[in-house]
């Protein structure tokens, strides 16, 4: 059994694949707490569901992209990986939505995983767990969300010290109503950085806090 929070239809607001109509499976649990944290009613509520149960749910929706998000997915790890096992046997494009601070090693080769690191800015510094860097593949995300001038020298050092651009795409991203937009695109063209800069599309298209989008 999965404790799961909400699934939903929409479009996906981050990443490579923004703007693509997808099902989001939003699991239940974080074992963080950022400061900027927008999911908080995903720390405890949900109702247990087997996997055949979620993923009968995602086929109601008739769409192929699906995205296993949180809270911390893999706080339920073996439930998770065989959920997103399950849903790549059927067939589905299986993103993965995940903080970063649990190993990532035994997830399905097939899913395309979107891992952050958490900046300064998000209180969670500690929890990185940098090994992951070394798991992740060419069709995988990295995404560090950018909350002031610290934040920011901080990821562009974490691109020096590990070269993760060598392995995946790298996302940055502002922390919503923290930085402004224009301030971190024009930091990354006055350092000239190899990053692909991203807005959470969602926060525009619906009011910011918004749920179930
Ligand atoms: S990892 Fe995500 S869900 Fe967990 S506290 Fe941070 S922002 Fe919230």
């Amino acid at each position: 059994m999965l404790k799961v929070n909400e699934i939903f239809y929409s479009v996906q607001g981050e990443s490579t694949y923004a703007g693509l109509p997808c099902v989001f499976v939003r699991l239940t649990y974080c074992n963080l707490r950022c400061t900027y944290c927008d999911t908080e009613y995903a720390f405890y509520e949900g109702k247990n569901l087997s996997v055949p149960e979620i993923i009968s749910e995602v086929k109601k929706y008739n769409c192929n992209l699906v995205e296993i998000t949180g809270g911390e997915p893999l706080f339920q790890m073996n439930e998770c990986l065989e959920l997103m096992k399950q849903l790549c046997d059927q067939s589905f494009e299986v993103l993965l939505e995940t903080s970063g601070s649990l190993l990532i090693k035994e997830v399905d080769q097939r899913v395309k995983i979107i891992m952050d690191l958490k900046c300064p800015s998000s209180g969670m510094l500690k929890k990185n767990l940098y090994e992951n860097i070394n798991y992740l593949k060419p069709d995988d995300e990295l995404k560090f969300v950018i909350g002031n001038r610290e934040d920011y020298d901080w990821a562009s050092e974490i691109l020096k010290e590990y070269n993760p651009g060598n392995k995946c795409k790298i996302l940055f991203s502002v922390v919503f109503g923290k930085l402004e937009p224009i301030q971190l695109v024009n930091w990354i063209l006055e350092d000239k950085l190899n990053v692909r800069f991203q807005l959470q599309m969602h926060k525009f298209i619906w009011h910011p806090e918004t749920r179930g989008v």
